[in-house]
């Protein structure tokens, strides 16, 4: 009966009409395989045809050469999105439900004012330059699907002192949320990769982030490291999975020694913490 509907329609019209109707169920589901967890601040990787056009409502993004892509959900995703993935003679629509992430509030005083409320036109130059090099370096889409067997923790011990996506009060004031996830270590502590990938920036002393490194793990999904002592790698390098690429500090815009892990996928900020542990379908 369903083959017999779906001769009826061409491939293009059957997703139109799919999309038409909002239908809230998979099309041909079985054929789409996802892991992950589609809540604020999460991903999901999924398996399609190598090369396949992966869209996420406005977000157009591709599936690597083995078929596997990623795709992830701001901090404050609405409650639904919908995926739509096309590839060969295949099309799938998707609605998903994202569900709601809890964000805690974290009120930090004491930071020295020109790293909360920046007014010296050197230090304003300063970020706007170091903007730019970071925007050019997020945009990096490597081909591949290095984050296909998931994410190891960066850190040999793990001591979470602000969770992802907090509310912060910066001495008294509402600041941008926190996309880090920070964890507490002693300065000179290493800093290993969590999965293979391409280094994408390796800065040694930017304003708030002061030592960066960011490191692209296929189809734009990105890690990154701040407040670093001191750096073990360089952009255009190459790393593996457990590979040393960094010391703990406290450079840039920081109270104490720990890092900030922060991970980014097309301009969307993604909770690194849900990706431990996570691994792409089978
Ligand atoms: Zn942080």
């Amino acid at each position: 009966m369903e083959r017999a509907e779906r001769k009826g329609l061409t491939r293009r019209g059957a997703l139109a009409s799919a999309a038409a109707l909002g239908l809230a169920g998979p099309v041909r589901a079985a054929d789409l395989p996802l892991s992950g967890r589609s809540v604020q601040g999460g991903f999901l990787f999924g398996r399609a045809r190598p090369g396949a056009e992966v869209r996420l409502d406005d977000t157009v993004a591709q599936a690597a050469p083995s078929g596997l892509f990623v795709i992830g959900f701001d901090r404050d995703a609405a409650p639904s999105a919908t995926l739509e993935v096309r590839g060969g003679a295949d099309a799938f629509v998707r609605a998903l439900a994202i569900e709601r992430g809890a964000f805690p509030e974290q009120r930090i005083d004491g930071l020295p004012p020109q790293t909360v409320e920046p007014t010296d036109p050197a230090v304003l130059e300063r970020i706007r330059r170091e903007t730019e090099v970071k925007a050019a370096a997020f945009a990096s889409i490597a081909p591949g699907d290095d984050f296909r067997d998931g994410f190891a923790w960066p850190l040999s011990e793990v001591r979470v002192t602000s969770a992802w996506g907090s509310q912060r009060i910066l001495n008294g004031t509402p600041a941008r949320p926190h996309y880090g996830l920070d964890m507490a270590a002693p300065v000179g502590a290493p800093i290993r990769a969590p999965a293979p990938g391409l280094v994408v920036l390796a800065e040694p002393d930017m304003h708030f982030e002061g030592g960066i490194t960011a490191i692209d793990h296929g189809q734009g999904l990105i890690s990154i490291y701040l407040h670093q002592s001191a750096q073990a790698v360089r952009a255009g390098d190459r790393v593996a999975r457990g590979q040393l690429i960094g010391a703990v500090g406290k450079t840039g815009r920081a109270t104490g020694p720990h890092l900030c892990w922060r991970m980014k996928w097309r301009g969307r900020n993604l909770d690194p913490s849900l990706m431990v542990g996570a691994r792409a379908p089978a």
